[in-house]
Parts: structure tokens; C-alpha cells; sequence
């Protein structure tokens, strides 16, 4: 069964030509999510073949705006494009507000149904959705608002384990979320700044390289994806040496690129 996750944007708060604001579309087997939409996600959608009308469900980390500034844009143009089908956003509490808020403004009107889910805090894992392909998961991550991360879990087929792929951002250093991403098959986590910003890191709850990959080899991951750079690295190569250096079995995300979720236990 087909399980990857095309990445849209790989770069943090202030988007640059190579690495767009945070958004990637996970597919099962043609089951495709949306995780995070940033400023440009519908524009890289087309660029990258991930159609629109496709997706129905949306998951969003937090409502700072490089994870969700996207969101009334990719709606309008669905709405464009003759949608009916409803779409329902998994997100912090306050989106609905801020959308309807939007839309309103903008004198925006959808011919489809927007369904809200707003995210509450516990401490533990909650089960969101789930189909016969796949089951999502949030649970809570460190960061200046409420942020959820989500793991999306396949239903096993036949002898096969059911893989896990969990994506973390953004967060500052905490081992609190450890439990909830277990031995998970592809680990994307953020990974702001390189070690020379490490105070930084800690001043704006984010995480650097190293500490994205500590939490992966505490975590007991089979694969770390490296994703929301920062602009200032042209070529993050020291953010993928630093994190190679504790956990080898390291990627840094492309904007564009693809990234299968390994059956970890079988190869
Ligand atoms: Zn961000
Ligand atoms: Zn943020």
C-alpha cells in the first residue's frame, strides 16, 4: 500500500522562493490529507499534482500564519472549482472564528460544507478521525500558542505492521510528546536553527537540529524528516550534519520532494 508525504513547504515563518510556508499532503493508498496550510499551498498543490478537490480532510498544527494563512485561498478556489463536497479542519480552538471571521470580511460564500473540529487540550492522544485506510491522531506539542501534532496511523493488511508517520511543528524541546510517536516508521519534526542558535531555539519554542534528532532517537523513530528551516540557511547542510551526527538515518524536506513511510521493522 502506497504511504508518503509530498512536502509543499519546508520553511519557517518567513517563506522564501525554495521553501514555502509549512504544508504537505499524506497519501494512503489515493487517501490523501492535508497537514498545515500555509501562504501558497494551493499554488504549490498545482505545481506538485496534489489535487485540491481530493482532499476533505485538513489538519492543522496551530494558527500562527505560516501554518494556516492558506487555508480561506485554497477554500475560495475549491469553492471556484464547483466543490460540493464538505471539508472538515481539524485545528486549535479559534479557528472557526478566525475563518468565519475571514470569509465574512472577504464577502466570501462556499457552495460546500465546512466542518470545524476544534482541538481542546489534554495531555494525552486523541483519535480524530478515522476510515478503513487510516486512523489520525493529536496530541500536544510546546509552543507560544496551542499546538497539536499529528500521527496517522495505517490499518494493518494482511502480515504487515501498520506503519506510523507523525509530523511534530512546531515545538520547542520537550520530551513530553515522546510517548504519543513511539518507534513511529518517518518522524518529520521541525527544525528551525542550527546549534550557534540554540538560546534562540529556546527563546521562541522551537527546536535546533541536534534536538530534533535527540527526540527521534529517544523516540525510538526508524526515520527523521527535517522540515520547517529556517530562511536564513541557504543550504542546510549544517542542520543535516548536526542531526546526522545523533540520529544518521536523517532527511531534510524539499519543497516538492516525496517521502515514503518504510515498513522501519521489516528492512
Ligand atoms: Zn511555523
Ligand atoms: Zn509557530
Amino acid at each position: 500500500m502506497n504511504f508518503y508525504t509530498t512536502i509543499l513547504g519546508s520553511g519557517a515563518a518567513l517563506p522564501t522562493v525554495a521553501r514555502h510556508c509549512s504544508g504537505q499532503v499524506v497519501n494512503i493508498n489515493g487517501y490523501r490529507i492535508l497537514l498545515d496550510c500555509g501562504e501558497n499551498t494551493q499554488t504549490q498543490m498545482r505545481i506538485y499534482h496534489q489535487k485540491m478537490q481530493s482532499m476533505a480532510t485538513i489538519c492543522i498544527t496551530h494558527l500562527h500564519g505560516d501554518h494556516f494563512f492558506g487555508l480561506p485561498g485554497l477554500l475560495s478556489s475549491m469553492h471556484l472549482c464547483g466543490r460540493k463536497n464538505p471539508v472538515d479542519i481539524y485545528a486549535p480552538e479559534g479557528i472557526a472564528n478566525a475563518m468565519t471571521t475571514f470569509m465574512q470580511a472577504a464577502g466570501s460564500h462556499l457552495d460546500f460544507e465546512l466542518r470545524y473540529h476544534e482541538l481542546s487540550h489534554t495531555e494525552g492522544s486523541q483519535l480524530l478521525f478515522e476510515n478503513q485506510l487510516c486512523r489520525i491522531f493529536a496530541f500536544p506539542l510546546v509552543h507560544s500558542v496551542p499546538t497539536y501534532g499529528y500521527l496517522i496511523e495505517e490499518k494493518p493488511r494482511g502480515k504487515n505492521p501498520a506503519r506510523r508517520y507523525a509530523y511534530c511543528s512546531d515545538t520547542g524541546y520537550t520530551e513530553s510528546f515522546l510517548p504519543h510517536i513511539h518507534q513511529v516508521d518517518l518522524l518529520c519534526l521541525e527544525s528551525t536553527f542550527d546549534n550557534t542558535f540554540a538560546s534562540v531555539a529556546a527563546e521562541k519554542l522551537h527546536c535546533t537540529a541536534a534536538q530534533a534528532a535527540t527526540l527521534a532517537l529517544k523516540a525510538e523513530a526508524q526515520q527523521l524528516l527535517l522540515t520547517h528551516i529556517s530562511a536564513r540557511y541557504k543550504e542546510p547542510d549544517k542542520l543535516l550534519s548536526e542531526a546526522q551526527a545523533i540520529f544518521p538515518n536523517t532527511l531534510i524536506a524539499a519543497d516538492g520532494g516525496t517521502y515514503e513511510v518504510h515498513y522501519g521493522k521489516l528492512n
